[in-house]
């Protein structure tokens, strides 16, 4: 099964994604822990694109989410942004490029922690792709 939508970059619209995300991925019936943690990855993927890919002035995000065979689920979170210059220098913790003290630098190790696996695929002035997989435990027999 597949989820594809396309949302404009906007704060208000960062509830709703993950929101409509989850809902999309409890088809797979997770747990609740697997479902927060889902919310809590597409929620700092989501706040990069609002506050870093479009500088808060808005522009679309393009997200796809798979359901896959044996419970993986991939979360394709898409901007076509500034872009990040050295991805492997923004995925430290506590790397952020905001000089106003607002942020803490920890979305990407957030989003590491919360899934099984992270993709950032970026380029100056294109934009940039975070795929964030994860694996949901067999569910336990009723
Ligand atoms: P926090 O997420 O803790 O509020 P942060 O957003 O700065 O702080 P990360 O989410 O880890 O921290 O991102 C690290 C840096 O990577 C950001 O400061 C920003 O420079 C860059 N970045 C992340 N996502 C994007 C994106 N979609 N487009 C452009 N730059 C990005
Ligand atoms: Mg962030």
């Amino acid at each position: 099964n597949e989820l594809k939508m396309t949302i404009p970059a906007l704060s208000v619209n960062e509830g709703s994604c993950r929101a409509i995300i989850a809902d999309f991925c409890a088809k797979l019936d997770p747990n609740i822990e697997e479902l927060a943690d889902i919310k809590c990855a597409v929620s700092e993927a989501v706040t990069n694109c609002i506050v870093h890919a479009y500088a808060g002035r808005g522009g679309a995000i393009y997200i796809t989410v798979g359901l896959y065979e044996n419970r993986k689920i991939c979360i394709q979170i898409r901007d076509r942004g500034c872009g990040i210059p050295d991805v492997r220098a923004a995925r430290q913790p506590l790397f952020t490029t905001d000089a106003a003290g607002e942020r803490s630098g920890m979305g990407f190790t957030v989003m590491e922690s919360f899934t099984d696996g992270v993709r950032v695929r970026s380029k100056v002035g294109a934009g940039t792709t975070v795929v964030l997989f994860k694996q949901l435990s067999d569910r336990a027999p009723i």
